[in-house]
């Protein structure tokens, strides 16, 4: 029997971005550097099939310092932590590498610097998530408020609203954000706002990739793990931008293949922690059930770097 024809259209670009790419070979060349185990606090990304190959290479995932032995090096992962994290493990003695994306670095120094001036920090972001809990932790409470939504911006109190800066999770829906800044300077017009950007240049691409997959797709799949920030962003950026069937899921073994009835056109695309394999194991799958044809759609290319912490560079 013949299969049935499904256009596929690629989004450029997807996948793993440079913090991203850092962070993995961060635990790799510290692994090549220490030794077997070596330890690292929280999901280096947020992806299952990275945390997998490292947990195979030697790495050991672990949530606490404590849970860290002594005399183990030990890595934060690429969203950052609060500054009492690196305290405590030099409390313990422990070699500790940092593969914090130097995007996350940059707002922890943004919001540092505004304090540091007298202003009361602002932080746009989803409660929980690691980046937010790790900036959140660069001021004492108090010093930095955490806004999740347009409610909160036009409810949220502040001790001076003449003295406010605002910073924001690198990864947060580019529309929505603007929503929420747009009604925090209309409430305290003397607000500063970063000097540049703070949603990243990884998360500003995949959404305007995916926003243009949606012209012509009729359902969209987002590569991502289910705590991917940025993920779950490309999955409602494509349902608001009018692509009502849009699902996120982790792997190909997670497609329930019905989903695709009557869909002609279908759009893929991955987020930030998401490797290329998964994607091209998603396409093998739909290539045994369709007579697919593939078109990428390139809206824009990326040659962003980041260089390895200079403990590192040599080995
Ligand atoms: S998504 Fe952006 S902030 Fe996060 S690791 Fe990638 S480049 Fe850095």
């Amino acid at each position: 029997m013949s299969k049935r024809y499904l256009s596929v259209q690629l989004a450029s670009p997807r996948g793993f971005c440079a913090g991203v790419d850092r962070a993995i070979a961060i635990v790799e060349k510290s692994l090549e550097k220490f030794g077997k185990p070596v330890y690292v606090r929280h999901e280096i990304v947020h992806n299952k099939y990275v945390v997998e190959k490292l947990k195979d290479k030697g790495a050991i995932f672990v949530e606490e310092i404590d849970e860290v032995p002594n005399d183990s090096p030990v890595i934060f992962s690429a969203h950052g932590v609060p500054k009492s994290v690196p305290e405590a493990a030099d409390r313990r003695g422990l070699v500790h590498i940092d593969a914090t994306c130097p995007l996350v670095t940059k707002v922890h120094v943004d919001a540092k610097r505004q304090n540091s001036e007298g202003r009361t920090v602002l932080l746009i972001g989803h409660s929980g998530h690691p980046e937010v809990i790790g900036t959140l932790g660069q001021l004492p409470q108090g010093e930095i408020l955490l806004i999740e939504n347009l409610e909160q911006a036009k409810s949220v109190k502040v001790k001076d609203p003449n003295n406010l800066s605002y910073v924001t999770q690198t990864t947060l829906s580019v529309d929505d954000t603007a929503k929420i800044i747009n009604v925090l300077e209309k409430r305290f017009p003397e607000i500063q706002s970063p000097r540049k950007e703070d949603i990243c240049y990884a998360t500003t691409n995949r959404q305007l990739a995916v926003k243009t997959l949606t012209k012509n797709c009729d359902a969209i799949i987002v590569i991502g793990a289910p705590n991917s920030s940025n993920s779950n962003r490309l999955r409602e950026v494509s349902k608001s931008a009018g692509c009502t069937k849009s699902i996120l899921i982790g792997q190909a073994d997670e497609l329930d293949i019905n989903w695709l009835n009557g869909v002609d056109t279908v759009g893929i695309t991955a987020g930030a922690s998401a490797p290329e394999i998964l994607v091209q194991k998603l396409i093998l799958v739909l290539k045994e059930k369709f007579d697919v044809e593939i078109e990428e759609i390139v809206v824009t290319s990326e040659d962003v770097n980041f260089s390895l912490p200079s403990a590192l560079i040599e080995c």
